[in-house]
């Protein structure tokens, strides 16, 4: 019997591979990263042929580190940056321009028209998401209304869209030769495309945005055969976009259950269930997940844009620090944030605010404040921003998040997780494998072939790490979060014409 599943993880910055076992252990991984393009000021691309090359490169480097045959993998399992878009000839395989990350912000004009009226709202009872720049499909529009001849390639029948997930599957099972053109419902819920309740491309917004439907790929569930990889001969079972992987990597199965990533920024997302639950409160509804021909489970995310940022701009354009864990030593310089609070609105505020008119701000500063204060006060705002969103899962769901499993690479600092636990009043939990997003895409692509059993075995692989539970007292919690919440407030209609003409 094979030993192994491999997960593929096509991240923002990298693409790694990983051999996971039957209990849900790393064995051997591989991992490279892929330059970051930025054209203009707003735009971030990706070359879809280098992520396609690292990807292969990646797995050859993994499987030669466990010296596994192919006879030892049971599945391969694809999870992935979710929003990029990618645009290729069907016929050559070539991308008909790079992909467009996640964060670009070139299709602000596109999504405020396509609004018209109606607003960025317009689609929200259909995709569960306000028009934005952050989502796929408006990616799509862009790419076939500037690439000379896309569009009537895309009208002949010639060109394919996928995210990542997609253009790495198309390409494993053969490429021009037979590739499987298919996404899986987590990632189809990101391009503003999918019907959240039928879980089919709906036609009337597509041909708003100019998409011919056959450029989409087939929608499938997250956890069954989509096709066999032809170099390695093993089936490829399992796709998740990476914050819905790392929620099946947290064996969030019950409705109520939430899962907080502290990466570059922070993405909180909260299981509702099979019920669609629509938002009043800044929250997006997504898919959370679907085995197999198992009903859809839906869930609410939060997404917060600078988290872990903060610590890089800190060290990268300040210099307060040398390096990310350094932050921890500083803040435990002092015994509190001396009254300062640091709000990093740097792209404007995402979840639950949706300000693009604000920008960021450090308040409450006087002649007592030393780094050691701002260090704190930045940590501190992760945390506060975490608050926001599980205050705004609460007033959408009704549930209130009783306990917080978390993982990504903030999480290795006890006085942020401490800070954390003390702030939401509720317990902190941090898995013992903490590559939640690696593993959940390879327990659904095992679990689609038989190598687990089901969600049991997942949550019996799940174990503690740590747990961190509060100890503030409750008038110093609401304190705080009241003067956070001022602060907050200090940040917005910042943007006039005055700062448009500096160009910020
Ligand atoms: P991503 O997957 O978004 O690339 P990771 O999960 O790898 O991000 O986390 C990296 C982020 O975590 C970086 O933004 C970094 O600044 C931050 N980080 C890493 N270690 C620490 C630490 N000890 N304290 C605070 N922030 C940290």
């Amino acid at each position: 019997m094979a030993d192994f599943v491999l997960a593929i993880d096509q991240g923002t910055t990298s693409t790694r591979a990983i051999l996971f076992t039957h209990d849900g252990k790393i064995h051997a991984t591989g991992q490279k990263e892929h330059e970051q393009i930025f054209p203009k000021a707003g735009w971030v691309e990706h070359d879809p042929v280098e992520i396609w090359d690292n990807t292969r490169e990646v797995i050859g480097n993994c499987l030669g580190k466990a010296n596994a045959a192919n006879s030892d993998i049971a599945a391969i399992g694809i999870t992935n940056q979710r929003e990029t878009a990618v645009v290729w000839d069907k016929n050559t395989g070539e991308p008909v321009y790079n992909a467009i990350v996640w964060q670009d912000t070139r299709t602000d004009k596109i999504a405020e028209e396509l609004g018209g009226d109606e607003g960025a709202d317009k689609y929200k009872a259909i995709c569960g998401l306000p028009l934005a720049t952050y989502f796929a499909g408006p990616k799509v529009k862009w790419i076939l209304d500037n690439v000379e001849g896309a569009r009537e390639k895309a009208d002949a029948g010639d060109l394919l869209f996928g995210t990542t997930d997609t253009w790495t599957l198309w390409n494993l099972t053969g490429g021009v030769d037979g590739g499987v053109h298919v996404t899986d419902v987590t990632n189809a819920s990101r391009t503003m495309l999918m019907d959240l309740k039928s879980l089919s491309w709906d036609e009337g917004i597509a041909a708003d945005m100019g998409i011919p439907m056959s450029m989409l790929p087939e929608i499938k569930s997250c956890s069954e055969v989509y096709g066999e990889s032809t170099k390695l001969g093993v089936p490829i079972a399992g796709i998740l976009g990476d914050q819905q992987a790392a929620t099946f990597g947290q064996a969030c199965f019950e409705k109520g259950m939430s899962k907080n990533t502290y990466g570059t920024g922070n993405f909180m997302l909260l299981n509702t269930g099979t019920e669609v639950v629509p938002s009043e409160n800044g929250l997006l509804t997504t898919l959370c997940y679907k085995i197999g021909d198992q009903d859809a489970i839906y869930a609410l995310e939060g997404s917060i844009a600078v988290s872990g940022s903060l610590i890089q701009w800190l060290r990268d354009n300040i210099g307060l620090i040398d390096d990310a864990p350094q932050i921890e030593d500083l803040a435990k310089d002092v015994d509190d944030n001396g009254g300062a609070y640091f709000v990093p609105a740097f792209s404007g505020l995402f979840a639950p605010h949706w300000k693009s008119d604000a920008r960021g701000a450090i308040v409450g500063l006087t002649r007592f404040v030393n780094k050691g204060h701002i260090a704190r006060a930045a940590l501190e705002a992760t945390a506060y921003q975490t608050r926001e969103v599980a205050e705004a899962m609460n007033a959408d769901s009704g549930v209130d998040v009783k306990e917080l499993r978390v993982d990504g690479g903030m999480i290795a600092n006890e006085t942020l997780m401490q800070f954390q636990a003390d702030i939401l009043g509720v317990d902190v939990v941090r898995p013992e494998i903490a590559e939640t997003t690696a593993l959940g895409a390879a327990y659904a692509a095992g679990i689609a072939v038989g190598f687990w059993d089901g969600e049991q075995d997942v949550i019996d692989n799940w174990n503690e790490g740590h747990r961190w539970t509060p100890s503030m007292d409750e008038t110093e919690r609401e304190r705080l979060f009241r003067q956070w919440n001022k602060a907050v407030t200090k940040t917005f209609d910042w943007v006039d014409e005055d700062v448009e003409k500096a160009g910020a």
